[in-house]
């Protein structure tokens, strides 16, 4: 029997990173420790309020949909989608439905298939919309009957849809695709995507097209997975779901009471989605345009204003990045993935250095490792994009060993080297401790040569075959000339003491 396939459609939401929210000058920020604090009529739903649209909110949306490669609409409008839940005062959203902003597009994610194989995926988008975000509804979880509290601060916040066709093949590469919208997005500047404070999340629509007893092909009924808010999440939610309906097939045979379309949740502590209530169709909702709201019309001129704000997406760049840079890919990956700022730090000191794979070396090795450590961002990173080129271009040309460049560098973190510029500071720091490689190899040869005649015993050891004795022997070279290589010490040494 041939093996199940999996068939998932995401749709992911990230809120848009804008000042105030989409229909009122309210503050659009998290804010859980003082509730209902950024609210005013309009996102408070009061009766005679009346909406304005944000235009920053419609300028990210309509870059987001350029990223995506979508086609923005020549004339756009707003519809009432109505349902009643606290945290929606109005008792409708506005949304957009027969006439969203951006139609079709596609997004492709490179991932590791079960053999470790990478390959490209392409994942089309049936469509992007932009609709105002609810609040939230606190409940007592102690199960002693506590009261439920309504916090409006996010009602309003704008927030845009991004629709995909089913064309996800398992909860691996759903994780991608969602990791990777999210790298789109904050390079973009369109979201900052923080999961934990519920910026992205996602509902994902899983099935699976599994072969009877008679061969013939059977669809499992849709489920959507709700309110999905972590990658770990959305991945464990997806594997759990697709067992569940393998499972459930394999125990009707393919013959199924009710082929409704299911709402379930994610129970992250236990491991397992449950059933919720029955999914509303578009029909329950009343869709209907918002009178309160002009429908909007983008011309070319101001599509093509937006199109100009785009910055070269991360898949490209960590193309360019294999091609031009010739970094491996998993180095491109690393640089690309961390963020923008990253990105251009890395790419600033490789061009300044002229070295890049060198430059990839330190800046995936050694920046972050002490990013990672201290727990900042690049942007507060103590040297500068040209300090560790002008760094990295003196151990290229030899006037420093790799580990006096390494020792420069950790006193830079350090904060030594005095007030100067990093350049200055490097100077002084390579001055203070004699790290200049030793470029006249007779002066090495000469501490060599003295400190081999106060060293006898051990230079005896190791002319007699004691191996280990030539370390005391670099050791004391080294201290003397702190710039020198420690395998040309050793070099020299080995051809002084066994001609
Ligand atoms: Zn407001």
């Amino acid at each position: 029997m041939p093996s199940p396939t999996t068939i998932i459609g995401l749709e992911v939401h990230v809120q848009l990173q804008t000042r105030t929210k989409i229909f009122c000058g309210c503050a659009n920020r998290f804010n859980p420790d003082e509730p209902n604090v950024q609210t005013c009529p309009v996102c408070l739903g009061l009766p005679g309020a009346l909406p304005v649209m944000n235009r920053r909110a419609l300028e990210l949306s309509v870059r987001a949909g350029l990223a995506l490669s979508g086609t923005i609409a020549g004339l756009t409008k707003w519809d009432r989608k109505q349902y009643y839940y606290p945290d929606l005062p109005k008792a409708y959203q506005i949304s957009q439905y027969d006439l969203p902003f951006c139609q079709g597009g596609h997004l492709d994610v490179d991932v590791e298939q079960e053999n470790g194989e990478i390959q490209s995926r392409h994942i089309r988008l049936i469509r992007v919309h932009l609709e105002e975000d609810a609040g939230k509804n606190l409940h007592d979880e102690s199960g002693r009957g506590g009261d439920s509290r309504v916090d409006l601060n996010r009602a309003g916040t704008p927030l845009l849809e991004i629709v995909s066709e089913p064309d996800i093949r398992s909860a691996a590469e759903a994780r991608r695709y969602l990791e990777e919208i999210r790298l789109l997005m904050v390079y973009l500047g369109v979201s900052d995507c923080n999961m934990q404070e519920g910026s992205l999340r996602c509902d994902a629509n899983v099935n699976l097209e599994i072969s009877n007893s008679a061969n013939e092909s059977i669809r499992t009924p849709i489920v959507e997975v709700k309110n999905l808010n972590s990658f770990r999440g959305v991945e464990a939610a997806l594997v759990y779901e697709i067992s569940r309906q393998q499972r459930e097939f394999e125990q009707c045979g393919g013959i199924y009471a009710d082929t409704a379309k299911q709402t379930r949740g994610w129970d992250a502590d236990r491991g397992v989605t449950f059933a919720q209530r029955g999914k509303e169709e578009a029909s329950d909702y009343r869709y209907f345009p918002d009178p309160d709201l002009l429908p909007v019309s983008f011309s070319d001129e101001w599509i093509e204003i937006q199109r100009a704000e785009l910055c070269e997406p991360p898949a490209d760049r960590r193309r360019r990045f294999v091609a031009e840079l010739g970094l491996s890919e998993y180095d491109a990956g690393v640089l690309v993935d961390r963020g923008r700022e990253t990105a251009d730090y890395f790419e600033a000191v490789a061009t300044a250095c002229g070295d890049a794979k060198q430059a990839a070396n330190w800046v995936t090795q050694d920046v972050l490792r002490e990013l990672n450590e201290r727990e900042e961002t690049i942007e507060s990173f103590p040297i500068d994009a040209q300090g560790l080129a002008s760094l990295l271009g003196m151990i290229t040309s030899g006037d420093l060993t790799t580990r006096s460049g390494r020792e420069v560098f950790s006193s830079l973190m350090n904060n030594q080297g005095g007030d100067g510029s990093i350049v200055e500071r490097i100077a002084s720091i390579v001055e203070e401790r004699g790290l200049s490689a030793v470029a006249d190899s007779g002066a090495l040869e000469t501490v060599i040569d003295a400190v081999i005649s106060r060293n006898e015993k051990a230079a005896e050891d190791f002319r007699g075959g004691k191996d280990a004795a030539i370390g005391k022997l670099i050791g004391e070279v080294m201290r003397e000339v702190g710039g020198a290589d420690p395998n040309a010490v050793r070099e020299t040494l080995i051809s002084r003491l066994r001609p």
